[in-house]
């Protein structure tokens, strides 16, 4: 479906729980998520009868994301019947790897075809701080567990911040020239929760050029990362730039939380609810949803916060 701004909506994120087993500090507060009535979250039928009215609106790719969406218990089935829906072409996942040992493969074999992993440093000290809980060792497991599993792409997800992993920029983008991976960095987003962060935290993508002098442009894959390689890479480096260099005039996306609402802008606080509705009412919802998806999200930064309303696993990232 084309919204009123002439934009084609063919990308859905699902986040199929807001719980997640770290507590990166960017993303959600330190003592976890006020858990919701079960009651109040949509079952796997409605996440599944949603993803159907989404597709007969022209959605062809879903992102499966929360949270974390490896520890909703029946993620498996979720995947397998999401990309068994007719019209869905691709089911990516993002992840924080801790729990791909066990469910790397059964993931592929349910026809996920593209995991994202989130990684913002390669010190076991500042993954444990950055995360509060997690240890890296866990993430490399999940990795090498990807990697086995034959995933036709896998891309790593670095958030950018000022003063923690800006000089680290050079070993994460290293690699994509040791592993057949993409090292994504993005630029934070200044999300409700995430006041520890001052103005100096927000960095633009342009220092991760200025770190590799040596990467050059290589056309982009249809996503909205602005796309470069460095010499004898296996995968590509790609830049993120919500804050410093909006692709709203791009973007193609629209998202259901784990709570059953249709967000059309990640920072909007615009939301659409489907819980409860059959599947017209649904359809009725996600095109209301699409035709108002706002022009842009306004302006980000350390003063001017996301008027998302939700923490980032609360949306979905
Ligand atoms: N738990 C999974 C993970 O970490 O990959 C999936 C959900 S997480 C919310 C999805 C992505 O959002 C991650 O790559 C995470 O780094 C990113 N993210 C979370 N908070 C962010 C923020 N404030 N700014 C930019 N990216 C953020
Ligand atoms: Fe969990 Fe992902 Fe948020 Fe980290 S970024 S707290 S792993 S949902």
């Amino acid at each position: 479906m084309i919204d009123q701004f002439g934009r084609s909506i063919t990308y859905l994120r699902v986040s199929v729980t807001e719980l997640c087993n770290l507590r990166c500090r960017y993303c959600m507060p330190a003592e976890g998520v006020c858990k919701k009535d079960h009651a109040d979250m949509l079952t796997e039928d409605e996440m599944i009868l949603a993803i159907e009215a989404a597709a007969s609106l022209g959605i062809t790719k879903l992102r499966v994301t929360g949270g974390e969406p490896l520890v909703k218990k029946n993620i498996l089935s979720i995947c397998r019947r999401a990309a068994a829906v007719p019209g869905i072409r691709e089911v990516c996942l993002t992840t924080n790897g801790i729990l791909l040992p066990e469910l790397a493969r059964p993931l592929r074999e349910a026809g996920v075809n593209r995991l994202n992993l989130s990684l913002d440093t390669q010190d076991p000290e500042k993954y444990a701080y950055i995360t509060r809980i997690g240890e890296i060792k866990d993430f490399w497991a999940g990795f090498y567990a990807a990697l086995d599993a034959g995933f036709e792409k896998i891309k790593l997800n670095a958030v950018l911040v000022g003063g923690f992993n800006d000089n680290e920029i050079v070993s994460l983008a290293a690699l994509t020239q040791q592993y057949p991976v993409d090292m994504r960095f993005i630029e934070m987003m200044p999300m409700c929760d995430s006041p520890e962060f001052g103005e100096d935290a927000y960095i633009p993508f342009t220092r991760v050029l200025d770190a590799l002098p040596e990467a050059r442009p290589v056309p982009k894959d249809g996503g909205v990362a602005k796309l470069y390689r460095l010499p004898g890479a296996k995968g590509n480096i790609g830049l993120i730039s919500p804050v410093s260099a909006h692709f709203c005039g791009e973007c193609n996306r629209i998202r259901l939380t784990a709570d059953g609402k249709v967000k059309p802008c990640l920072h909007s606080n615009a939301e659409y609810p489907l819980k409860g509705l059959d599947l017209d009412g649904m359809r009725a919802q996600l095109e209301k949803a699409i035709w108002h998806k706002p022009k842009w999200h306004g302006d980000l930064d350390a003063a001017h916060r996301s008027g998302a309303g939700r923490n980032m696993n609360q949306i979905g990232g």
